[in-house]
């Protein structure tokens, strides 16, 4: 999609299928499956978008999915669908290889965002991305890197000590300008050190949510939290934030998470939100195995 000088696309690295108790956290199940209903064994789709951006001459990957380091126990508790390609393939689609991308963002160090940060190769760690810089939170790298018990089953430390041994990462202290289209917020709540990033061209802006709201649902209700999140209140202080700013900006807002409804704008009346489509948001989606069109 292309708006003014800025180029995007979300691009898919599969769809893995989760235990409902993990997005919905609290939220009672008469009232969720207003919005999505799940299989037999209580699990809802959640899709692993990453957002591929071209600002100022530089190519830049927003979060990297799962990767393709999970052992076979690992996809299976994902129940990982590459059926329509992971994320490398699909960014070729759009003309993109690895060595192309110059910039990396991590929203934070959860292994589904990060996870293409690193492969192996002859049994080594090497970048997946050998040109790129990689940009994340310190304070996220603070967490991930000394994970405690409740957070150790997703902070990896393959997916970025490499990177910080071999002076790649760039670690940011809250907000920061990326390039004059491209800029980092920090939105902390589901981590400390959790960012999303914001796009803005004449008249336009979008924005990357990351974790703060994984799915429309999370955006839309104020109140509902993911049970993964370290401090639910927080989130709901930091989206509060940027659910004002969304709606006054009518801008783009990207789930990455959500398989059906990756891209929505938020609507404010009487101070209740709604959710509104995005009209052709549908073109800029590649090869999800549920949205699965493919940009001419
Ligand atoms: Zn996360």
């Amino acid at each position: 999609m292309k708006i003014n000088n800025l180029d995007y696309y979300l691009v898919s690295d599969g769809l893995t299928w989760v235990d409902a108790g993990g997005p919905f956290g609290l939220v009672p199940r008469h009232l969720y499956e207003k919005y999505v209903v799940p299989d037999s064994q209580n699990r809802i789709p959640s899709a692993l978008f990453s957002l591929v951006i071209r600002s100022q001459g530089k190519i830049i990957l927003v979060d990297t999915g799962l990767g393709n380091k999970l052992d076979r126990k690992g996809q299976e508790y994902w129940k990982l669908d590459r059926s329509t390609g992971d994320l490398i393939e699909n960014l070729e689609r759009v003309g993109i290889s690895a060595p192309d991308v110059d910039i990396v963002i991590n929203t934070h160090l959860h292994s589904d965002h990060c996870g293409w940060n690193t492969r192996i190769e002859n049994g080594e760690l090497i970048p997946t991305f050998p040109n790129a810089t990689y940009i994340f939170q310190r304070m996220e790298w603070a967490d991930a890197s000394q994970p405690n018990i409740r957070t150790k089953a997703t902070y990896f430390k393959s997916n970025f000590e490499t990177l910080i041994a071999d002076g790649r990462v760039r670690m940011l202290h809250g907000d920061q300008e990326i390039t004059q289209n491209v800029r980092c917020v920090a939105t902390p709540g589901h981590t400390r050190g959790h960012q999303s990033v914001i796009l803005s061209t004449d008249g336009w802006a979008g924005i990357f949510l990351g974790d703060l709201a994984g799915h429309s649902f999370h955006f839309h209700r104020t109140s509902w939290v993911a049970a993964y999140d370290i401090d639910p209140l927080q989130t709901i202080k930091t989206k509060q934030r940027w659910q004002r700013w969304a709606a006054q900006q009518n801008a783009y807002v990207f789930f990455q998470h959500d398989a059906t409804k990756p891209i929505a704008r938020l609507i404010e009346k009487d101070g209740r939100y709604s959710l509104a489509e995005v009209e052709g948001d549908q073109s800029v989606i590649v090869n999800s195995p549920i949205v699965k069109q493919i940009p001419e």
